[in-house]
């Protein structure tokens, strides 16, 4: 298989945008032409010109600010391991392969772009501890093989070029890594390469498993700031294990998410904490007109602007602690014992934090949130006499000051200071969407939340 088939007007695998001919092929025949040059035994194999091809491409591509090793150190070492690779193959010396197996597997958990090259055992029903399913390791290789596995290939690729530019190497350790990358471009080895990911992977797990428990374990010793800190830790090291924790919680999550989409589930922030996605919400639907008000929902495109607003405007600092403390008080509440633990799998998710994943189920509660002040019109903020009416009234400068004030008499200062600013920033933009379709946002908004807040 070829790795990198480069056409001249294709679009330059360095993501600037030009075409390859005119960015970094010149650099990258250069990069092919030295390495070759070093290796200097001149009638290379077929597989051997592959690897120094994709070296080539991955040292000669253009960056700002990485370095990638000189071509002619890395011709000189790729000799160096070609010999050793010769001397292990005349010898039958099985001992010596896994010992490279291991040196690669190393390699794989020390260099930090390397981290990101492991195989979702889960998916093929391989633990991480237990005995060796020779049957299920066998179904693995398989699959990687096969069409899917391309994906995989490149990707390894990709995270090997990014570790040249980035990670530091001694020359023993560059060695290793084109043992691993030539185990890995060339069909006949690709197993050996998969067969130290497949161990890697596991002793990853293992690993981020049992410093997990043990964090757990102490978790009445710890403050709650602590011990998340600590987990989040074990995730940025253990990147597979993060994947695999989300996936398990997958069922979870979209349970709550569907108690919340019935409103089955009440979800109850203040409002300093949605009013900037507030005003997106209806200048964005004012924008869009009439088609997405008939549709009656947002997808995710439009989504957008909503997570611009939670993310951009720093809403999401105000939001989230009190959506954590929503759906704790939701746990504790309900009588209802699959809930309860659903609940309870979703906070730890969200209160971890670790992947974008994770961001687009914050970004959907947000998004309910809003639709739940729209919809329960009239209605009094609570330990106020503030009164909305209409969604004009989110308007109401007069209205937003007095709700400011409250915030500042409850000490909420940086709380009171956010609505003045994003009253001053979207509701008057915002406004004049509300005036053209008021009625048809407040029922849009009802009709999402299932009629459940309707009075
Ligand atoms: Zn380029």
């Amino acid at each position: 298989m070829r790795i990198f088939n480069l056409e001249r007007n294709s679009n330059c695998p360095c993501g600037s945008g030009r075409k390859y001919k005119k960015c970094c092929q010149s650099r990258v025949d250069e990069a092919a032409h030295r390495i070759s040059q070093a290796v200097g035994t001149g009638g290379f194999t077929a597989e051997g010109l592959e690897v120094i091809e994709t070296l080539a491409v991955l040292c000669g591509l253009q960056s700002e600010d990485g370095h990638p090793p000189p071509p002619e150190k890395v011709g000189r070492l790729l000799l160096e391991v070609w010999q050793e690779e010769e001397r292990l193959r005349s010898s039958f010396d099985e001992g010596a392969l896994t010992a490279l197996s291991m040196r690669v597997q190393v390699l794989l958990g020390e260099k930090h772009q390397l981290r990101t090259i492991r195989i979702p055992i889960w998916r093929f029903g391989l633990g991480a501890i237990g005995e060796q399913n020779e049957s299920v390791v066998d179904e693995i290789l398989d699959f990687y093989n096969g069409p899917e596995g391309r994906f995989f290939i490149l990707d390894a690729v990709d995270s090997i070029g990014m570790s040249l530019l980035y990670d530091d190497y001694s020359d023993e350790e560059l060695k290793t890594l084109l043992i691993a990358l030539g185990w890995l471009v060339i069909d006949d080895a690709r197993d050996v390469f998969l067969y130290a990911v497949l161990q890697k992977t596991k002793s990853d797990i293992l690993a981020a498993d049992e410093e997990f428990a043990s964090i757990q374990d102490k978790r009445d010793e710890k403050d709650k700031a602590e011990l998340y800190q600590e987990l989040r830790s074990v995730l940025r090291r253990y990147p597979i294990f993060d994947q695999m924790l989300s996936e398990e919680m997958d069922d979870d999550i979209t349970f709550v998410l569907d108690a919340v989409a019935k409103g089955d589930l009440q979800l109850d922030v203040p409002m300093y904490t949605v009013l900037g996605g507030i005003y997106a919400m209806v200048s964005k639907i004012s924008d869009l007109g009439k088609s997405v008000l008939l549709r009656r929902k947002l997808d995710t495109e439009n989504m957008l602007s909503l997570e611009e607003m939670l993310f951009s405007s720093g809403e999401h600092h105000f939001f989230f602690p009190e959506l954590l403390c929503s759906l704790d008080e939701a746990a504790n509440r309900t009588e209802d014992s699959k809930l309860k633990d659903c609940l309870n799998s979703l906070l730890f998710l969200l209160v971890l934090l670790s992947d974008t994943k994770q961001i687009t189920v914050l970004k959907y509660l947000y998004g309910r949130c809003i639709y739940s002040y729209i919809s329960r019109m009239p209605f009094v903020l609570p330990e106020t006499d503030i009164e909305f009416s209409s969604l004009n009234d989110f308007f109401d400068e007069q209205l937003i000051e007095r709700y400011a004030s409250h915030l500042e008499s409850q000490e909420l200062f940086e709380e009171a200071a956010h609505v003045r600013e994003v009253f001053k920033k979207q509701g008057r933009q915002a406004e004049e969407a509300a005036e053209h379709f008021e009625k048809e946002i407040s029922e849009m908004a009802r009709s999402i939340l299932g009629g459940a807040e309707e009075k």
